[in-house]
């Protein structure tokens, strides 16, 4: 396989797109020798095809404020390969989304969810929509507006959206119940859905809890556990708040959140009371960080910073794409750092990842790690096909078991003769290994 070429090539044709062509090219490198060893891939021109999207669809959606004034924002639906499911990825409501990052999105996407043993294939969506300081009705016509035009394109056996960055539990109840008037049906077209007309119990902790629940695993295998370990964790929204819950559970510590101003740390642990307090500032649409700070004086906030400066055992990074660079790992590696789980979707950077690669230290990609919500989602598609509630022991029962199953693929393809386990490469490979063979079956389309 000729990586620099096929590089060039794309970078030609989609000129400035970083985060989509950092994203390819990091799936590529990893599953060059694969490729290579696997001739009839290259004849058959996976690449090529696997790294482009099937299609995408963008579309303006118009919306009135509370005093009247008319808004205009830019959405998409990055439909990206559905060689072993209906297409199946969130929605991005937030200022920065623009086509580079969907599709970055949207391709991680297709190996993540090829990863969780269950057969869903990838697609990204959103809008450059930002939902904060919005009233609940702004929110609801804005969804509708957006539902009018995406209804067409999805359904239950063709592309599943879900929640991401700015669109839960509310934007969903919006979102669904517009496609419900439209379309005329009551069926699982997205996931995420409230826990009385079809949600599945757990989706909302299922990426945190899945992403330690990864860790776990991780850590395991150099004969360590969750008790006792200290965890500088990112941003506090949905990801964050599972993964805090989950660590308290198995009796870690959590150090520190952050927002994007900046971070807190706590070096008595935020659980309990402290968590309840967070959600009750998250659902209030305030900024979290500083009032945590005043609240409870024994943590210190730290203004334009971010936590991966502090000294701990495991780094769970939770907010976005980005968030952890070079100096960071070299910092989360000098304090003794030996884990790090990416509860976000490419929160570190490519030579943020070199650090830890190099340094021997457990770390496992997002794709991997944070695979627990999709599969989650997954299974709320297949409650929703048998018609029937699945309780929260049984769902997260499943979670845990699908998020072992991928931690073993991540073995079994990222081992290397020294015993590292290189959990980059085994999850790339896991995951292209399945949707590759599944395009080979179908014939070039
Ligand atoms: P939320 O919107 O619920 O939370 C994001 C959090 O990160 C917020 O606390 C936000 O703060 C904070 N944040 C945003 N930008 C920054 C920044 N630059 N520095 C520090 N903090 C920041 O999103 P989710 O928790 O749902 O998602 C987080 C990540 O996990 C994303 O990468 C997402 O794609 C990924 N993911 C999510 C899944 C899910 O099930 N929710 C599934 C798989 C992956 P503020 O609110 O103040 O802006």
């Amino acid at each position: 396989m000729d990586l620099e070429r096929i590089m060039h090539n794309l970078e030609k044709k989609h000129p400035g797109e970083s985060e989509y062509l950092q994203a390819v090219r990091e799936v590529l490198e990893s599953i060059v020798e694969v490729v290579n060893e696997n001739p009839h891939f290259e004849s058959a021109g996976i690449i090529e095809r696997i790294i482009e999207p099937d299609r995408i669809f963008v579309f303006k959606v118009p919306w009135l404020s509370d005093d009247g004034t008319v808004n205009v924002n830019l959405a998409y639906r990055v439909q990206f390969n559905n060689a072993i499911g209906p297409y199946k990825g969130g929605l991005r409501f937030h200022p920065s989304v623009n086509l580079s990052i969907l599709k970055f999105l949207g391709f991680e996407q297709v190996f993540k969810n090829s990863l969780t043993t269950l057969p869903m294939g990838g697609a990204k969506g959103g809008s450059d929509f930002d939902p904060k300081g919005k009233s609940d009705d702004e929110i609801m016509r804005f969804c509708q507006s957006f539902m009018l035009e995406l209804w067409r394109v999805i359904g239950a056996e063709t592309d599943v959206p879900a929640g991401d960055i700015g669109v839960g539990g509310r934007e969903i109840g919006f979102l669904y119940g517009m496609y419900k008037k439209l379309a005329r049906e009551h069926t699982g077209v997205l996931t995420g859905k409230g826990i009385n007309w079809g949600g599945s119990l757990i989706r909302p902790e299922a990426t945190g809890f899945g992403s330690v629940y990864f860790a776990r695993e991780m850590l395991a295998t150099k004969g360590e556990d969750i008790k006792g370990k200290t965890f500088a964790l990112s941003g506090f929204g949905n990801v964050a708040w599972g993964a805090a819950t989950k660590i308290n559970d198995f009796g870690g510590k959590v150090l520190t959140i952050s927002g994007p101003d900046g971070y807190i740390y706590d070096p008595e642990g935020i659980s309990g009371d402290k968590i309840e307090y967070l959600l009750e500032l998250r659902a209030s649409n305030q900024d979290i960080v500083k009032p945590y700070s005043y609240e409870y004086p024994e943590a210190k906030f730290y203004q334009g910073k971010r936590p991966w400066e502090v000294k701990c055992d495991v780094a769970i990074p939770c907010a976005t794409q980005n968030e952890l660079n070079k100096e960071d790992a070299e910092n989360l590696v000098e304090n003794g750092c030996i884990c790090v789980a990416e509860g976000a979707n490419m929160p570190s950077t490519p030579a943020a990842v070199e650090v830890f690669l190099e340094n021997k230290i457990l770390f496992g990609p997002g794709k991997a790690v944070n695979a627990g919500g999709v599969s989650t989602s997954g299974l709320e598609m297949s409650q929703n096909s048998m018609k029937l509630n699945w309780p929260a022991e049984e769902v997260d029962k499943r979670l845990h078991q699908i998020m072992k199953d991928i931690h073993q693929a991540c073995v079994e393809y990222g081992t290397r003769e020294d015993g590292y386990i290189n959990y980059v490469k085994g999850a790339n490979i896991a995951g292209f290994l399945k949707v590759a063979n599944a395009m080979i079956d179908q014939g070039v389309l």
